[in-house]
């Protein structure tokens, strides 16, 4: 369970704050796509946000997720995706304050992994995950209590994504589970097969469903039919017992926003319009999309991909916007396109921008400590044991 420290939010000059005050986890349901990144920023911003974070010093360290906006990646000290920068947080501990340019799991996950002294902030409550919202521990405890009455969840081992809330992790790390990212999911599920009897094991994957069928179906040799689908919203999740009883992986119904957009239309349309593109992937891609991909892999290591291409080569990329538009830029001389037209940011990583950024930093600077995200210490101990196990994945 997550706590906010109570609000004291006095008026700066522009008003700056005028949301994002007060969690809201159901804010990411339904959001609308703005279609286009708003105005660039306000030149007074771009001051205010050096000053405040030169008054800070090393007191605060910026961390600044792929898919943030440019003008929040301007500030940030280090980049990377959630588990990185969560690391990269664990490792400045003379940083007091760790400004998290990201979502809310990703705090909460800098919280579990940086020291007592350290205060994580959001600058905006409301930026949520709608993957991670997906997994709520009510619907999990009940998910783990159909596997028990159809006698499966002692040969069963939880298999969290880095993208859940901290009760999930501490669901997987009391069951006996690990947490897994995009990077290394394979290395996870091989893992966890193997703490059961040979052959006799399963998974229970969440909170995302692509990511788990990918990598069991395309990299470890399971079928489609190896595979089930736990839905939260039916009663026993929409499976019998007998379902539960021969499948390999129970799958969370949990998605991404973004990259459950991409369709194999995408893919063909791309390939119609670009001769000889390369079609490179998120993981959180539906199978369809997977599977007509030419590859398929994390964020970084799409960063890495694009590095390594040569000149003249064309790519379409199915991530989030923000990241396959700075990668556009960072690489002139090769063609990059987003896979889809249709396909919008992540709204709710987007809620992070330069005045919200202003205002922490300001308020930091003043001596107010504002959104504050903190994890209860026996939620934190049980999702540190499920992430501490990813780390010592072979
Ligand atoms: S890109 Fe998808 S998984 Fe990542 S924060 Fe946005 S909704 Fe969540």
């Amino acid at each position: 369970m997550t706590t906010t420290e109570p609000l004291d939010v006095q008026p700066t000059a522009l008003a700056l704050l005028l949301l994002g005050r007060e969690a809201d986890p159901r804010s990411e349901r339904g959001v609308e796509c703005p279609g286009d990144l708003p105005a660039p920023s306000d030149p007074d911003l771009v001051a205010r946000a050096r000053a405040a974070k030169a008054r800070l010093g090393d007191r605060v360290f910026v961390l600044g997720h792929h898919y943030q906006r440019d003008e929040v990646i301007e500030f940030a000290d280090v980049t990377g995706d959630s588990f990185k920068l969560a690391r990269d947080a664990a490792a400045r501990p003379q940083a007091e304050f760790i400004v998290f340019c990201g979502v809310h799991f990703m705090a909460e996950s800098a919280d579990i992994l940086t020291s007592d002294d350290q205060r994580v902030i959001l600058p905006d409550l409301a930026a949520g995950c709608s993957m991670a919202d997906m997994a709520t521990a009510e619907q999990v405890a009940e998910c783990w209590d159909v596997l028990a009455e159809a006698g499966v969840a002692d040969v069963t081992v939880p298999v969290a994504y880095m993208n859940s809330s901290a009760d999930i992790k501490a669901f997987t790390g009391r069951h006996g589970g690990t947490i897994c990212t995009s990077s290394n999911a394979r290395r996870a599920l091989e893992w966890a097969f193997g703490q059961r009897p040979a052959g006799g094991g399963k998974v229970l994957f969440l909170p995302d469903q692509h990511l788990g069928r990918n990598t069991a179906v395309r990299e470890m040799g399971y079928s489609l039919e190896d595979c089930v689908v736990y839905n939260p919203h039916k009663p026993n999740g929409g499976l019998s017992a007998g379902q539960l009883r021969a499948a390999k992986m129970i799958l969370w119904r949990g998605h991404c926003s973004v990259h459950g957009r991409f369709s194999l239309e995408s893919v063909e349309d791309v390939r119609a319009r670009i001769p000889g593109v390369n079609v490179l992937v998120h993981p959180e891609c539906r199978n369809e999309v997977v599977a007509a991909a030419d590859l398929v892999g994390s964020t970084e290591y799409i960063i890495k991909a694009l590095d390594a291409a040569p000149a003249g080569s064309s790519w379409a990329i199915g991530t989030e916007l923000n990241l396959v538009r700075r990668l556009a830029k960072a690489h002139p001389d090769k063609q990059i396109v987003f896979l889809d037209k249709t396909v919008c940011f992540c709204s709710t990583m987007n809620r992070i921008d330069l005045p919200h950024l202003v205002w922490t930093l300001e308020s930091l600077a003043d001596g107010k400590v504002v959104n504050r995200i903190t994890v209860d210490p026996e939620t934190e101990r049980f999702a540190r044991r499920a992430l501490e196990q990813m780390l010592a994945l072979p």
